[in-house]
């Protein structure tokens, strides 16, 4: 059980990141959730988590673009025992047209804003004497798309990242590893499926199978909920020596 342990999931009020806290939340830890707004939902979402599972659960507001925010929010949690870098955006377009505005906000929430949490976040898993930080990358971290070159870059970023910090902690009993998810189908990929009817001139079961999941030789998405039992998995004495590496559940995507 991961009962007395804090973990602190960026951008966690949808998709993954919500799915990962809801799944260590049932496992025993006290959650934080974080995204950049502040509202009602947001901390209802932890309410109703704390709810369901009897543990304590928090929502505290950090926009992971400012690094001086990232920092903000391991303080504000006070403790951390697991850290799951998870906030990320997509942006999708040729490199020539891709706006640069839209590039520094990827490198900033994908990338950056995972070196500023670790870098806040080791010295309190150095005081618990344990510690686990938990990168969701993709599988876009190790191979590549055309038109997501911000997307890909920074996830690749990640990988490079997680292989430092994990040498860095290599003696201690900190582990740092990237999960690199295939699709799941979230809001962030249920964003792209309507541009990508209009550009194949698909349907969307069409979209899903033939373009979304070419490459998932599964032909299904990951779950959030098989996210967070590898995150899970990545917390328990069994993966104690498994540091700076990557796992993919991407129902073989990176085996083609
Ligand atoms: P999502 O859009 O549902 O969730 C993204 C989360 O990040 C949200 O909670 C959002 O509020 C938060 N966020 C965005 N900007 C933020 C900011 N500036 N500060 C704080 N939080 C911010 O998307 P998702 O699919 O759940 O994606 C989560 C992570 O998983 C991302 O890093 C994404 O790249 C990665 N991923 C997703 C897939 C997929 O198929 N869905 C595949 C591989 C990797």
């Amino acid at each position: 059980s991961l009962s007395g342990k804090t973990a602190i999931i960026t951008g966690s009020n949808s998709g993954i990141g919500l799915g990962v806290a809801r799944e260590l939340a049932k496992a025993g830890a006290d959650v934080v959730l974080n995204s950049f707004t502040d509202r009602d939902e947001d901390h209802a979402l932890a309410a109703e988590i704390a709810k369901e599972t009897g543990t304590n659960a928090r929502y505290i507001k950090a926009d992971m673009s400012k690094g001086d925010e990232c920092r903000a929010l391991i303080e504000k949690a006070g403790a951390c025992d697991i850290l799951v870098n998870n906030a990320g955006i997509q942006h999708v377009s040729p490199i020539e047209q891709f706006p640069v505005d839209k590039w520094d906000a990827i490198i900033a929430i994908n990338m950056s804003s995972a070196f500023h949490t670790t870098a806040a976040a080791l010295p309190l898993m150095r005081e618990a004497g344990w510690g686990r930080v938990v990168n969701i990358a993709s599988a876009h971290g190790l191979t590549a798309s055309p038109f997501k070159t911000a997307y890909v870059a920074a996830k690749h970023g990640v990988v490079g990242m997680t292989k430092s910090v994990a040498l860095e902690t290599a003696q201690e009993p900190i582990t740092c590893n990237a999960i690199c998810p295939g699709y799941v189908l979230t809001p962030l990929v249920e964003a792209q499926i309507p541009d990508t009817m209009k550009e194949y001139n698909m349907s969307r079961e069409d979209v899903v199978k033939n373009i979304l999941l070419e490459r998932q030789p599964s032909k299904e998405f990951a779950t959030v909920e098989q996210l967070g039992g590898t995150t899970i998995f990545l917390c328990t004495d069994a993966a104690a020596q498994i540091t700076g590496t990557t796992i993919s559940v991407d129902g073989g995507w990176t085996a083609l």
